[in-house]
């Protein structure tokens, strides 16, 4: 038997450091919320493949529509010969994606696929090149993506120049002292300051910060975004890849606000597990690129589009809204009663399930990445996986599917206790 000790050699000569990999044991098989390493031990999966199992590893549903799709064909190249299933996942996303009016869906393979092209269609729209995202965002590693991405190490480290007429502002954050209006008066300024308004094509936002420490926009900040956008025909795109698909108790984030964007990227849990993504939006913007200004050799492939169909399935029968905001609700509490007794504990932050834990030192107050890591192999010790995230590597985020079963979620928030406890 091949031993995970025997595969990290192998992987660290063979593979390149810039590929970091945060576990040292490697997957053999796995099932909802459970997986099993090629050692045998067992692990409850609080990663989730980053945020894309939301319907949890393997749902039989999505193996069958897989299967099922195996049988006929996988690959054609959607725009060479086009299929059915691609038509029909746009008319549901069109329908369930909170925009009013026509909207249109366009597919792509990758999370940063889906932001470049939503800033391309962007761009084709308003003939404008700016673009404004925010301090501590994430959009993706390919080059315009990563040049909205508002963090240095370890993303950009080494890969500059980036597209030019990218500018960050400051995210909301209570911990931070920054409220909803210093971010926009932080846009305002901007236009002032650096780049006229009538030159900006689009502003970019997650509604809940990811990578960058899951932040919740406030409504204020959004309803802001969307009068600066009308008041000088700016695009505003909701980046929701890892929002996205019930994790924060809605199929999208933005519905939490009644704020409309003009387009939406997603990715992650739309395919659960199989690489797909899109950007949806309002008609008459996606409609800007010219015929073959759009597309991919695998974009909306057949597997991966079979997939998303039953992730929308699940989703709706299985009520994974409503589960999405029970189960937030029920770790909330439980980070809450640590927090009474641990001061180390500084934010506890959610929306739905997309919940998240900031740890500060309790005398400094300065971000402690070190106890993050400290929780977090005491966890994997009792074989649960935690992700970490936050601008300064301090915050620990919980992803679990939320087709997770009660007594597992109920085992793995006692881990999550004891591994706060000293
Ligand atoms: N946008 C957001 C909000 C993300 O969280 C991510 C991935 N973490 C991306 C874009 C990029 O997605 P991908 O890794 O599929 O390119």
């Amino acid at each position: 038997m091949t031993t995970n000790s025997e595969l990290q050699t192998r992987r660290l000569a063979a593979t390149p450091r810039g590929v970091g990999v945060m576990c040292g044991f490697y997957a053999q098989r796995a099932e909802n919320a459970t997986l099993w390493d090629i050692e045998g031990r067992e692990y409850i999966d609080f990663a989730a493949g980053i945020a894309v199992l939301n319907t949890g590893h393997r749902h039989p549903r999505l193996v069958a529509a897989i299967q099922e799709q195996l049988g006929r064909f996988t690959h054609t190249a959607y725009q060479i010969v086009p299929y059915e299933s691609v038509v029909t996942l746009a008319e549901r996303l069109n329908a369930l994606v909170p925009i009013s009016g026509p909207v249109k869906t366009a597919f792509f393979t990758t999370g940063a696929e889906a932001l470049e092209n939503a800033v391309k269609i962007a761009r084709a729209h308003t003939g404008r090149a700016g673009v404004i995202a925010f301090g501590g965002g994430f959009h993706g590693r390919t080059l315009m993506a990563l040049a909205m991405t508002g963090k240095v190490a370890p993303y950009k480290t080494g890969f500059g120049p980036f597209p030019a007429d990218v500018f960050h502002v400051p995210f909301p954050s209570a911990l931070q002292g920054v409220s909803a209006d210093d971010s926009l008066a932080a846009i305002e300024k901007l236009f002032k300051t650096d780049i006229d308004p009538k030159r900006v094509a689009a502003i970019v936002i997650e509604p809940v910060q990811g990578e960058g420490g899951f932040n919740v926009a406030p409504t204020a900040l959004l309803q802001g975004l969307r009068r600066i956008c009308d008041a000088h025909g700016i695009v505003l795109i909701a980046d929701e890849v890892q929002t996205g698909f019930a994790r924060t108790g809605r199929l999208f984030s933005m519905q939490h606000h009644g704020v409309e964007p003009d387009l939406i990227t997603m990715a992650k849990s739309l395919a659960g597990g199989m690489p797909l993504s899109a950007v949806a939006g309002r008609a008459a913007v996606m409609d800007a690129p010219a015929p073959g200004g759009l597309g991919g050799t695998y974009a909306g492939n057949p597997l991966a589009v079979a997939s998303a169909h039953a992730v929308l399935d699940v989703i709706a029968d299985e009520k994974l809204c409503e589960r999405a905001a029970a189960l937030g609700e029920r770790l909330v509490g439980r980070l809450l009663k640590i927090k009474e007794s641990n001061p180390a504990l500084a934010e506890v932050r959610a929306q739905g399930s997309m919940v998240a834990v900031e740890l500060r030192d309790a005398a400094t107050g300065a971000p402690d990445a070190e106890a993050v890591a400290r929780v977090q192999a005491k966890a994997l010790a009792q074989g649960l996986v935690l992700l970490s995230c936050g601008m300064y590597g301090n915050v620990i985020r919980f992803l679990y599917p939320l087709t997770i079963p009660d007594a597992q979620f109920e085992h793995a928030l006692a881990i999550v206790e004891e591994a706060f406890s000293a």
